[in-house]
């Protein structure tokens, strides 16, 4: 745990009006206390099971943001505490969030998963997807659930044009549905990691999501 590099990284999002979530998958319920005592409160982690565990043992104020793959069946397990999930990629699981928010007379906020990546292995909705899913939330079937922004993540990649060029399609694509879908107006874009955040801060990004630069690496 790093606080100087925190306390450096929390100062220059300030700046630009961008929200650091601290990703702490792997890292230890006192990892994340030794951040949440200097004031951090948005917390990244990508396992429901290890997320329930941690929920459990911490504060109740911190807001838990769900980043990693997330299966249907397991929506149920998270839906009483998440604060937003950032990784729907697909309908079906859109429409399940939809069911369990209900069922606890709740809203839910999401982001779409859109993916940008060059990359064979990256979850995540292609464009016409994410607008098709537009088109179909405009009916306004959804109720318990609002879609306040997108996420994606860039090539793993030492090319800072191929990032930038990913991060830029995105921030493009936001822009267009703010426009074609005023009544749905999006406020998050969260796209950024460890090595890549300030590549996509220049192109727009509102939320970046730090993990090994705050927590060290990560053993898997
Ligand atoms: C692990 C993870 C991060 C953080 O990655 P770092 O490189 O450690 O900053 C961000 N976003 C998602 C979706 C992740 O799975």
């Amino acid at each position: 745990m790093n606080l100087l590099t925190y306390e450096s990284i929390v100062s220059k999002l300030r700046e630009k009006n961008v929200t650091l979530i601290a990703v702490s998958k792997t890292k230890s319920v006192d990892d994340i206390l030794a951040l949440y005592n200097v004031g951090q409160r948005d917390f990244g982690e990508n396992y429901v099971q290890e997320l329930i565990e941690k929920y459990e043992q911490l504060p109740k104020d911190i807001r838990w943001h769900f980043i990693g793959h997330l299966q249907s069946n397991k929506v149920k397990y998270i839906a009483p505490f998440v604060y937003l999930i950032h990784s729907i990629d697909s309908l079906k699981l859109l429409q399940e969030v939809e069911k369990q928010a209900s069922k606890h007379n709740k809203k839910i906020n999401c982001l779409l998963q859109a993916y940008i990546a060059k990359e064979e292995t990256k979850f995540g909705l292609d464009f016409d997807e994410i607008k098709n899913i537009f088109k179909s939330i405009v009916d306004d079937k959804f109720k318990s659930i609002e879609i306040t922004g997108l996420m994606g993540m860039a090539s793993n990649t030492e090319d800072n044009l191929l990032i930038m060029n990913e991060y830029k399609s995105l921030k493009n694509l936001y822009d267009t549905l703010n426009i074609e879908f005023p009544k749905h107006y999006l406020s998050t874009l969260s796209m950024g990691m460890s090595a890549d955040y300030g590549l996509a801060i220049e192109q727009g990004s509102n939320m970046v999501r730090i993990g090994s630069l705050l927590f060290g690496a990560r053993k898997k």
